[in-house]
């Protein structure tokens, strides 16, 4: 299958030409110059849509203007605003990259990609955004939706997800690139994988639609071409709430895992569902209750999130303890009401919002 750039084919000047004329995708962060502003837009859109996205990006921006705002602010008021995005190893990057700017750096934002890429959360990805939005750099962005398009235009059947695939297409982006506006022409591209040629198509309203191989040939469900398919672990996580005069304790996740920082109850993982019983001699085995001194108030029904390669399966118990305990160390016991202080993940939260 042909995968060299025909010679007459202007690319470049299609899509600007629609941007200019169709586009109307409208965001706070389109045309900003900032690369503050941008980073922090790019970071929470990396795993979330923009819809759900735009609501903490206006609140970001609002509570910490600049970096050195966001630099300063205690970790647990910064990851409360981030609660419900998910993906926390972004808010821990951001935040030790906004206080490494602000201060090893005098909060001066590097400019070019590769000094961007070496800050944590950075990736390729982000670093072109923000060194072609905010400094005019000749870097294309390459993403998810740009394999796509790339891919359906040119019928690319090299894999998306090989290195040699990410190579090739790392490699034709940037020979597609505009050299006098990359900025504009990443930000275009990226609209138009979003808006135009998204996984479902709007090909009748394409200005690519004459040239497009996909298109013209009938397959456009056939890129972009994958090699694989993700393996997704199924776990099972059950929250035990212990409450003893009106608290509830609770503990952060440190460990190398899913929802770092955030907080949760006492935890019990199993490899299968566990019946009533079976999760409470567990909860004994572990030490967390002393003789009768408890009664199981409730035991609520399956609760489940996907994560991108995680389905996440729980129940959650409540136990009133009429005498304290001895539980692991790190646990603290939380009034009801200063729980909204603590982020919790949104598989605790559901739970929280229901009973
Ligand atoms: S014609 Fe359809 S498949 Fe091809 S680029 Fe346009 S929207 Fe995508």
């Amino acid at each position: 299958m042909a995968t060299q750039r025909p010679k007459s084919f202007k690319f470049s000047q299609i899509l600007l030409k629609w941007n200019k004329e169709s586009n109307t995708r409208k965001m706070p962060w389109k045309g900003e110059k900032d690369p503050y502003k941008i980073w922090v837009s790019e970071i929470i859109l990396q795993q979330t849509r923009v819809e759900q996205g735009l609501k903490y990006y206006e609140n970001f921006i609002r509570a910490f203007p600049d970096i050195h705002a966001l630099a300063r602010t205690p970790d647990q008021k910064i990851y409360k605003l981030w609660e419900g995005l998910g993906y926390y190893t972004r808010c821990r990057n951001l935040i030790e990259t906004a206080r490494h700017i602000s201060g090893d750096l005098s909060g001066n934002f590097p400019r070019d990609y590769d000094s961007l890429k070496r800050l944590r959360g950075i990736g390729p990805y982000t670093a072109a955004a923000i060194s072609s939005f905010a400094f005019n750099e000749r870097r294309a962005v390459v993403d998810g939706n740009v394999f796509r398009v790339i891919a359906r235009i040119f019928a690319v059947d090299k894999p998306t997800d090989s290195a040699e695939g990410k190579k090739f297409f790392n490699h034709f982006a940037n020979k597609l690139l505009d050299k006098e506006k990359p900025g504009l022409y990443n930000q275009a591209l990226m609209d138009f994988g979003a808006v135009i040629c998204k996984p479902i198509p709007i090909c009748e309203q394409c200005p690519f639609n004459k040239s497009c191989k996909a298109f013209l040939n009938d397959r456009i469900f056939s890129f972009p071409v994958k090699s694989k398919k993700p393996l997704v672990q199924r776990r099972w996580l059950n929250y035990i709430l212990m409450e003893y005069r009106g608290r509830f304790a609770i503990r952060q996740r440190i460990e190398k895992d899913i929802w770092h920082n955030l907080f949760e109850f006492l935890l019990v993982e199993a490899d299968s569902e566990l019946k009533e019983t079976e999760l409470l001699r567990k909860v004994k085995q572990k030490g967390w209750l002393q003789t009768n001194g408890f009664s199981v108030m409730a035991f609520s029904p399956i609760f489940r999130q996907q994560l991108s390669h995680q389905l996440i399966k729980g129940r959650f118990m409540k136990i009133k303890l009429s005498q304290k305990s001895k539980l692991p160390a790190d646990v603290v016991w939380v009034n009801e009401k200063k729980m909204k202080d603590y982020a919790f993940p949104k598989f605790i939260n559901q739970y929280l919002q229901n009973k």
